[in-house]
């Protein structure tokens, strides 16, 4: 097995939690594979007036707990097996924090940086075309992810309910408020990561306002981490940060507010006034009381687990850390926030965001936080208690969790 095929990973860790659970071999073959996924070639009128043809992916993993749910990516390196991948994962998360609905994922190979805002809407409407009738509420419900946007799901909800003919947000979600988007559903995915720290440091008896931490990705996640850290854990020194074109740190503390003011403005951490400059890979190894992997997938490897120092490692990107790495971390005593338990809040509150829609009433931000804090606390917990009885690595036993609710379901339903 390669160690940097995500698709080979998802499978694997699969594999330990199966034996773990004694799962039986039909269902542990069942759960090592999509459902079902569709492929597409999608052709887009440039601006230039050529037409440039990208490859669109949409897998729907496992519906046995609900209709499928999860996110699209658009990005270069993105390949069926990334997607597929990451739709086992989704599988796992919306079960680990016990929503009714299953796991599916998107992607298009593309760089968004180097489209126009017409060329992004044209290739959003033409993947709806695509796929939009294998979508809806009670089938699949896509959502942003990597370098896609609330703007981009405004678009695929309006052909979408183009092609149906009447009105029916709920097929998408991490919309724009003002078309049916939650409260709370931007930071969402950051928040639900740092509730988690929150509760690990309750669990290790940590004086976490005191914590220092750092942030290695300053995308949606990574930026909201950094402010919400101090804001809901009552203080904490964020001493470094980085993106794709760098890194910065200060050891006696960044302004996360100026620094995110700072990523908006010039599109990079990189130069941040008061700092000095660090790699991603550096970043990874600093010394620090809480480390947010909030990039991509493949960052902590066999290479430099062994020189991970961080208390907690709360995984706000999917997929960031190999099954070689987990197993040094749990090694040297890391305490291990897994992705699709860390990252659950993104998809809670995408959740929320579709039950307000098919009621059509919407909540208050106050509600959807405490409902969140509630689902994420939870969850913590019931990886906890797995993990009382376990002794594994957190991953393997936040696995067992999730993997054993799917299985119910499967058997519930009659299927192995
Ligand atoms: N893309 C996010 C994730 O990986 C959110 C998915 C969703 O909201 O459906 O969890």
């Amino acid at each position: 097995m390669s160690e940097y095929n995500p698709f080979a990973i998802a499978q694997a860790q699969l594999d330990e939690a199966a034996e773990r659970l004694g799962l039986d071999q039909a269902t542990h073959e069942f759960l090592r594979w999509p459902m079902r996924e569709y492929h597409f070639t999608l052709p887009l009128r440039m601006d230039s007036g050529t037409t440039k043809i990208f490859k669109g992916y949409r897998v729907q993993y496992n519906n046995a707990r609900g209709p499928t749910k999860g996110g699209l990516r658009w990005h270069p390196d993105e390949t069926i097996d990334t997607v597929r991948a990451l739709a086992a994962w989704m599988t796992w998360k919306t079960s680990v924090v016990d929503i009714p609905l299953g796991g599916g994922k998107g992607g298009i190979t593309c760089n968004p940086k180097e489209l126009s805002e017409g060329e992004k809407e044209r290739l959003a409407r033409a993947y709806i075309r695509a796929v939009g009738r294998e979508l809806g509420v009670h089938r699949d419900v896509p959502a942003p992810d990597v370098y896609t946007t609330p703007q981009i799901m405004a678009w695929m909800m309006d052909e979408y309910e183009t092609m149906v003919g009447h009105s029916h947000p709920g097929m998408i979600t991490g919309k724009p408020i003002c078309i049916g988007g939650s409260q709370g559903r931007g930071d969402a995915t950051a928040r639900g990561g740092v509730y988690c720290v929150r509760e690990t440091a309750k669990h290790l008896d940590m004086d976490i306002a005191k914590a220092t931490y750092a942030i290695q990705g300053f995308g949606n996640a990574g930026q909201f981490a950094a402010t919400l850290h101090s804001e809901i854990l009552g203080g904490g020194t964020l001493v470094a940060a980085s993106d794709s074109r760098g890194g910065v740190m200060n050891k006696n503390g960044l302004d996360q507010a100026a620094l995110v003011r700072h990523k908006l403005e010039t599109g990079s951490v990189a130069n941040f006034p008061g700092s000095k400059p660090i790699s991603n890979e550096d970043l990874l190894e600093l010394e620090v009381d809480v480390l947010y992997p909030a990039a991509l997938e493949g960052s902590i490897t066999s290479k430099n687990a062994d020189n991970i120092k961080a208390k907690i490692v709360c995984e706000l990107a999917n997929g960031p850390t190999t099954p070689e790495a987990d197993k040094v971390l749990f090694e040297k005593g890391i305490y291990i926030l897994p992705d699709f338990l860390a990252n659950a809040g993104g998809v809670t509150v995408s959740y929320f965001e579709q039950v307000q829609n098919t009621y059509n009433y919407y909540w208050s931000l106050e509600d959807v936080h405490s409902q969140l804090d509630r689902k994420m606390t939870d969850a913590f917990n019931a990886v906890l208690e797995m993990s009382k009885k376990a002794k594994a690595h957190n991953r393997l036993v936040a696995y067992m969790v999730a993997v054993s609710r799917v299985a119910e379901a499967c058997k519930m339903r009659g299927w192995v």
